[in-house]
């Protein structure tokens, strides 16, 4: 078999999930830059914890699901303001 065919890993990893619904195209992941606002501290992926919610949606004539993920701090629960 030949070689010359690379396959992108299937494994979607969280933060190329990440990308897609900010939008960003930052190859350089510690380029993640979060902060809490009540801690008053920036804050990396091991300060986050993610809480995923799911809306509801119209879309035409019918609801969708629309999966939210939202980063809070690890230290004190509230919602991560990102900053980067
Ligand atoms: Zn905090």
């Amino acid at each position: 078999m030949s070689k010359g065919s690379k396959q992108r890993p299937t494994a979607q990893s969280f933060y190329d999930n990440w990308d897609d619904i900010f939008g960003e195209d930052d190859e350089d992941l510690s380029g993640f830059e979060w902060e809490c606002l009540k801690c008053e501290k920036g804050l990396d992926e091991d300060d986050l914890y993610i809480v995923e919610e799911i809306n509801h949606e119209p879309m035409g004539d019918r609801i969708v699901e629309r999966i939210e993920r939202m980063a809070h701090c690890n230290n004190c629960g509230q919602e991560a303001e990102y900053a980067g």
